[in-house]
């Protein structure tokens, strides 16, 4: 493994193109791969489908997800976990949290949603997990680890979903 730490952001790019490194190399130099990503045309991961988006925090559907509607919500800072979260921005993420639980309960008409957080390391950002779980599923901790599967599309719901949350 290299250390990235003082190599270009264009030389970092088209390591990542030619594969010779991948989000862990990034994250073991100390380099955000969420940020890197963000700032290079979304070179590790793609596009999000992104619901919501302001200065303190964005709202994305999980590309791989464990249940039709996993949502995550991010900070746009990096915060280790939520011990070390500015309480206004702790605030904001968990009361905008409470919404997208309701919303996901209306739209998707999930029976109840789980959360969970595993924000981890100095640079990570401080990230929660909706997990839908539908009345066809058991109760229990068995929906942190459904199977995840290929994300697909609804764009009436996602069009109900950004309204709901904007
Ligand atoms: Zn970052």
């Amino acid at each position: 493994m290299k250390n990235l730490k003082n190599y270009a952001e264009n030389e970092i790019v088209r390591l990542i193109q030619e594969k010779w490194i991948t989000e862990d190399d990034l994250y073991e130099s100390g380099i955000c791969p969420v940020c890197f990503n963000q700032a290079h045309n979304h070179i590790l991961y793609g596009h999000d489908m992104l619901l919501y988006e302001d200065d303190d925090l964005v709202c994305f559907f999980d590309k791989h997800p464990r249940a039709e509607g996993h949502l995550v919500i991010s900070s746009k800072k990096h915060f280790s976990d939520l011990s070390e979260i500015d309480s206004d921005v702790c605030q904001r993420i968990i009361s905008f949290t409470q919404k997208a639980m309701l919303y996901l309960k209306r739209v998707y008409n999930a029976e109840s949603v789980y959360l969970c957080s595993i924000s981890d390391g100095s640079v990570s950002h401080f990230q929660l997990q909706l997990i839908p779980r539908y009345h066809y599923e058991k109760s229990g901790s068995d929906n942190f680890v459904k199977h995840r599967k290929p994300y697909s599309e609804d764009m009436e719901k996602i069009m109900k979903m950004r309204s709901l949350l904007s």
